[in-house]
């Protein structure tokens, strides 16, 4: 099963009189609840990809599905409503409110969710849910993480969008939050796409897209994945 097809995706960001090819041309098939880890160089395109995959931004030209849907086909209105339904994001740095619980911290992506699970299982998934009144504050960077992952599959995404997820982490740490991610990828299907400059963690990937100066120079597939641990 297919999750995305992308086809000559090209994005050029034009800064005054500077034009920066971004994506040159990317074809790109993802299968459903894959692994997949976007390795390569600063500048070479992986944001700019993950963006695109997220509907946080729209490419120049090419095209992109998923599953059925056109997404470079959709208006802005309907582009909010695939990412509200189907994508879960996480960044290096965690982007909880400080003035929130971490129950609250997951409540709120569940208000906008079609058929979210309860934060409380959610926060139980990855293993705090003796933590769940605590502050951001009174967590540790690990333990912030993990609210993170938890607020973002609270609302049952099928595909979970990671930059750097565990870039702010000791490599101790960064295990824990990635077997939380892998759990996810097992227990619920959840498409998991990662970028990363860790080695380790391209690893437990089912294939790695090496990016190079805006293009998929090549993939790997890996054929047993190495556990997080
Ligand atoms: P990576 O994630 O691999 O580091 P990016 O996708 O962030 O690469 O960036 C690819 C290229 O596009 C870089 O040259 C970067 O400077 C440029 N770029 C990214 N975002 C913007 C933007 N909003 N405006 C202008 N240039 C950008
Ligand atoms: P980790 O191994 O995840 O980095 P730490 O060693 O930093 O965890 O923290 C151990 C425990 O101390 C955690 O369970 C966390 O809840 C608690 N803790 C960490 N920082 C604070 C803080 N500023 N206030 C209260 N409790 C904290």
């Amino acid at each position: 099963e297919t999750a995305f097809v992308g086809q000559s995706l090209k994005k050029t960001y034009i800064t005054g009189e500077t034009q920066v090819h971004a994506l040159r041309g990317v074809d790109l098939e993802i299968k459903a609840g894959e692994i997949l880890v976007l390795l390569g160089p600063s500048g070479s395109g992986k944001s700019t990809l993950l963006n695109i995959i997220g509907g946080l931004d729209r490419p120049t030209s090419g095209q992109l599905w998923y599953r059925d849907t056109e997404l470079t086909a959709l208006n802005e209105a309907e582009l909010t409503r695939f990412r509200r339904a189907s994508i879960g994001f996480i960044f290096q740095f965690y982007n909880l409110i400080p003035s929130l619980t971490a129950e609250e911290n997951v409540r709120l992506v569940i208000d906008i969710a079609d058929d979210p699970m309860p934060a409380k299982d959610a926060l139980e998934l990855v293993g705090l849910a003796d933590r769940r009144h605590h502050f951001p504050a009174q967590l540790s960077g690990g333990e912030q993480q993990r609210v993170a992952v938890a607020r973002a599959i609270a609302k049952r995404p099928g595909v979970l969008l990671c930059d750097e997820p565990t870039g702010a982490l000791d490599s101790a740490t960064g295990v824990r939050v990635l077997e939380t991610l892998a759990q996810a990828n097992r227990e619920l299907g959840t498409t998991l796409i990662l970028i990363t400059h860790n080695a380790g963690i391209a690893a437990m990937a089912d294939r790695v897209f090496n990016f190079l100066d805006g293009q998929i120079a090549s993939i790997q597939t890996n054929d047993v994945r190495i556990s997080a641990s």
